[in-house]
């Protein structure tokens, strides 16, 4: 977790106490406003749980948002975060429609990454763990592939969920004392990681629990984009592809910079098979507009362009696969 000492700020990624503020609170009030007043108005039959994690964040309260000068990571002010969050993921409820809707919706959505997925290279029975399994979407890919796949998360109710499906979960945080050293070909961990508090101690345990020239694979929001369209003169233009990539208003803890990840990766004891950069999703949820996927040939011109910049990911997410060397 950041430290704050008097009104210093320190980064919860890096350690660096060079930071300042990137967001005023004003301005996150007001992207989040948007957001929910985007939904709200487009969608009056669509009961508000239908809106979880598309427009309604566990980190959805106004509050200052900082940015690291030295490895470019952005974070929400760690006074903001409630000291709960972890039983608030654990008690998050979800009915039975949103979660076959996310079922349905993360089926698909892997089955159009198994090019991508396949590509890393694993063997039928390889022993892969995922963290943060959700609603076990992914689990059933692994399955289908003919990997041996267990699950772990900390919500109650996307596991049970998952466990309905005959998925192998365990309903707990990650502790790499649960595992045997050099247990598994591969962990994946998508849109979790910015989560945790302590990344380079978890790091270390991930790299512990992996077999030699084993895999880790890490989908998360990326800072370079953030960085490229709330500080650019046009914000206003990048609304939609914020709102559309879970971005408006920063409703993650951190949000690591490429170079911060890639770093910590390899102090961790990884070196870097690939970083693909990706939107959030390639399936349009069901509250969302229906243009916004017509028009993606136009937004990945504009990824490609953010893209030259030298060592930057111009995508508004991440997919990080490195190998434990
Ligand atoms: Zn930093």
């Amino acid at each position: 977790m950041a430290k704050i000492r008097g009104n210093t700020v320190s980064c919860p990624l890096c350690g660096s106490s060079n930071c300042s503020v990137f967001c005023s609170k004003e301005e996150i009030s007001s992207d989040i406003a948007y957001v929910k007043g985007y939904f709200q108005r487009r969608f009056q039959d669509v009961p508000a749980y239908m809106f979880k994690d598309t427009c309604d964040f566990m980190y959805d309260d106004p509050c200052v948002v900082y940015s690291c000068c030295d490895c470019s990571s952005i974070f929400r002010d760690p006074n903001s975060i409630t000291s709960h969050i972890e039983e608030l993921y654990q008690e998050d409820e979800y009915p039975i429609d949103l979660l076959d809707h996310l079922w349905n919706r993360y089926q698909e959505e892997y089955t159009n990454d198994k090019t991508w997925l396949t590509s890393l290279g694993l063997q039928k029975g390889s022993r892969v763990l995922e963290i943060g399994s959700h609603v076990g979407a992914f689990l059933w890919f692994a399955q289908e592939q003919g990997w041996d796949a267990e699950g772990l998360d900390i919500g109650n109710d996307v596991s049970t969920y998952a466990r309905s499906k005959g998925l192998k979960v365990s309903v707990k945080p990650f502790n790499a004392n649960d595992y045997e050293k050099d247990e598994f070909n591969a962990i994946i961990i998508l849109n979790c990681f910015e989560h945790f508090d302590e990344p380079k101690l978890i790091i270390e345990q991930l790299n512990w629990i992996l077999k030699p020239g084993g895999l880790l694979a890490i989908r998360t929001p990326n800072a370079d984009f953030i960085w490229r369209t709330y500080k650019s003169a046009f914000k206003r233009l990048f609304f939609n592809t914020l709102l559309g990539n879970n971005l408006l208003g920063i409703s993650f803890p951190k949000c690591y910079s490429s170079r911060c990840a890639m770093d910590l990766l390899s102090s961790g004891g990884f070196e870097p098979v690939i970083l693909r950069g990706r939107e959030l999703t390639s399936v349009a949820p069901q509250t969302f507009y229906s243009n916004f996927y017509s028009k993606k040939q136009l937004r990945d011109m504009v990824y490609r362009l953010f893209d030259l910049q030298k060592n930057q990911c111009g995508y508004p997410w991440m997919d990080i696969v490195s190998r434990k060397k």
